[in-house]
């Protein structure tokens, strides 16, 4: 046989791939072997595909708490009504316990640490609502665009709640059918919250839920309602708040008011000066309800010109069918302390650290000073933790993007790049802040700013106090005043106030990269459905059949990278700080992890070692140099990938803050 022609082995395996529908090579080889493994199922029918996919899930509908899925009569603005699907999260927590797998894990430790839960110590539930969207972005109608709702609990630990499968998604709807509903998303979370504290079969608060554990024991769970975490525009949505220019923007103050500067009509950038926590006056529950309630009454008495006037003064979009308006749920909702800010978005998703960057670069370029076009082959020199390598840190400044950051005065970009930046841009702009002593105001509000981020980011992995994260919060609005850009400050530099007091309140402080990360499960599926008309069963069946088998399969082990402690990852070629030998000198050891192995179940990882220079605790940095020695390190004591460009014969490491 000649070399030209294929062998028989790999014609036949080419004849399979243009027989059949396209489908990825690691997909199909993935089939394959699972064919060869297991055998050919007997159904091979779409139509059995789907059968057996709802089958998998209403196994659960025999358990005490009820069917999986529940329809709920929705009132529509016409008056009519719409039946709309949501998730019986009682009976979905069933089944992820009783798969075993990442969830049941998750409260295992909980248990272990927490010690059961009771009517006196219910555990916490989180709620999350956002809007993602699972077509094309660039279609001409986002017609799958979808509303999501995701559950966890608060006792899981922030580490934990950074897991995609510790969220349990319990409702996912398309937005123009929400848009129909009256209250919108505010009468979905009362539907929800009703459904789940006061259905038919259970109750979570009084008398708890059963869940059967794998190995067939049971568990008692109590759980209440423990709090709300949104961006800005899902609150207003939820808590049917106005949140514009003009009116009262804030739940938690009475006092405060967004201003629009003469000759700007973006509502986004409405200012609030506010410094200090002293300045706030904090709106209580009781004050926040009983001022729903006076627009309530006056719905019956004003005429709608009035009332509209009302709405405006007391900052709520009226509906009586939404949350603030349910009576079940009144003995225990406390929408004040309930809402929690996420930081996310107020720091790096059109947030403080996006308009604080750009406004620094930005005066160093009327100061002569081209950071602005130096970025982009700064950046083509540093190397960020391969977890992070879907930010190409360069791209953020070609000529094209710096117009548009400039042009937006703020830095546009994913929020995930934001976190990778900062870090890079602080190093320069303190190398090159003796160049412009006129700068030192401004200098000193970047690093303020820089410092908060630093501070939220250590969250879960150092103790933080709310009173220390509120003393940078304010060094930081008090620093963009003084450098006079406090024409900056949009309402996300006003929630920073508020996260100290979230903090000290819940011992955690989640930001939302999870959740947003939890969205891809849903496109990734919800993209791929094409019939319209049973798109939400579609996507309820596909979603929670993947969450529970995942679960239930357990963690997939690679050769390629680590779990450290607190659930971050390091890759192989990664550059890693880990716990110094008795004999250095240095306050950690920093080396190429080279690769990762196994012995007797216990992980370790083969790194070459580079030698202690200097530390500069103040820029964020230390230096090393090369040397010909590996060692062998336990996976315990590793403590984080860091970001580091190559010297002359050593590397430049970042420092993150938790590790300073
Ligand atoms: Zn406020």
């Amino acid at each position: 046989m000649s070399a030209s022609q294929p062998s028989k082995k790999l014609k036949g395996l080419n004849d399979l791939r243009r027989q059949c529908p396209f489908v990825t090579k690691q997909a199909l080889s993935e089939i394959l072997q699972y064919v060869e493994d297991h055998g050919v199922p007997d159904a091979k029918s779409a139509k059995s595909m789907r059968r057996s996919a709802v089958a998998d899930l209403q196994q659960y509908d025999e358990c005490a708490h009820g069917p999986m899925f529940i329809t709920e009569p929705m009132l529509c603005q016409d008056g009519s009504h719409m039946p709309v699907c949501m998730v019986n999260l009682l009976t979905f927590l069933y089944a992820a316990v009783k798969v075993g797998g990442h969830f049941y894990e998750c409260m295992q430790s909980a248990f272990d640490v927490l010690g059961p839960s009771s009517l006196e110590a219910p555990w916490r539930l989180i709620m999350y609502s956002d809007e993602c969207l699972p077509a094309n972005p660039l279609a001409a109608h986002a017609r799958k665009k979808v509303w999501c709702t995701y559950v966890s609990f608060k006792e899981f630990g922030q580490q934990l709640l950074s897991k995609e499968d510790s969220w349990l998604p319990i409702f996912v709807q398309r937005s123009s059918t929400v848009a129909e509903i009256e209250g919108h998303m505010s009468q979905v979370i009362k539907h929800l919250l009703c459904t789940i504290f006061h259905g038919k079969m259970a109750s979570p608060q009084h008398l708890g839920i059963m869940l059967d554990k794998p190995d067939g024991s049971k568990w008692r769970l109590y759980f209440t309602l423990g709090y709300f975490i949104q961006d800005g525009a899902s609150q207003r949505e939820c808590f049917t708040i106005k949140g514009d220019s003009g009116s009262k923007f804030c739940l938690k103050c009475s006092n405060q008011v967004a201003i629009l500067l003469e000759g700007e009509t973006d509502e986004e950038k409405a200012v609030c000066k506010a410094t200090k926590k002293s300045d706030l006056v904090l709106t209580s529950n009781e004050e926040c309800l009983q001022s729903w309630d006076r627009l309530h009454s006056r719905k019956a008495t004003c005429t709608a010109k009035d009332f509209k006037l009302w709405e405006q003064a007391s900052g709520w979009t009226y509906t009586p069918h939404g949350l603030m308006g349910c009576a079940l749920l009144r003995d225990y909702f406390q929408p004040c302390t309930m809402f929690v800010h996420d930081w996310m978005h107020a720091t790096c998703s059109s947030g403080v650290m996006n308009i604080g960057l750009c406004s620094i670069l930005e005066a160093f370029q009327t100061e002569g000073l081209q950071l602005w076009k130096a970025m982009q082959g700064y950046m083509a020199d540093w190397t960020l933790p391969r977890a992070f390598e879907s930010c190409k840190m360069a791209d953020i400044f070609s000529a094209a993007r710096v117009a548009a950051h400039r042009q937006a005065a703020k830095m546009k970009c994913q929020a995930s790049d934001i976190l990778c930046i900062y870090t890079i841009c602080r190093y320069y702009v303190q190398l090159f802040a003796s160049r412009v002593p006129q700068l030192q105001k401004q200098v000193l509000a970047f690093l303020a700013i820089c410092t908060v981020l630093d501070t939220l980011c250590s969250i879960g992995k150092i103790q933080v106090l709310g009173r220390d994260l509120d003393q940078k919060v304010e060094v930081a609005l008090n620093a963009f005043i003084e450098a006079n850009w406090g024409h900056l400050m949009t309402k996300k530099f006003h929630w920073l106030l508020h996260m100290g007091d979230s903090l000290q309140e819940l011992q955690q402080l989640l930001p939302c990269w999870c959740m947003e990360r939890k969205h891809k499960q849903v496109t990734a599926v919800a993209t791929k459905i094409t019939n319209l008309k049973y798109f939400e069963q579609s996507v309820y069946t596909e979603l929670l059949g993947e969450q529970l088998h995942r679960m239930g399969r357990g963690t997939v082990c690679t050769s390629n990278f680590v779990i450290l402690q607190g659930g971050a990852r390091a890759y192989r070629n990664d550059v890693v700080l880990f716990k110094a030998e008795e004999t250095s000198s240095a306050k950690w050891d920093c080396g190429h992890l080279q690769a990762p192995f196994k012995i007797d179940g216990k992980a370790f990882c083969l790194i070459q070692v580079y030698s202690f220079g200097t530390y500069k605790p103040e820029k964020f940095f230390a230096t090393w140099t090369n040397q010909d020695r590996r060692v062998v390190v336990p996976v315990a004591e590793i403590l984080s990938a860091v970001t580091y460009t190559c010297l002359k014969d050593g590397i430049l490491t970042l420092i993150p803050s938790h590790l300073k």
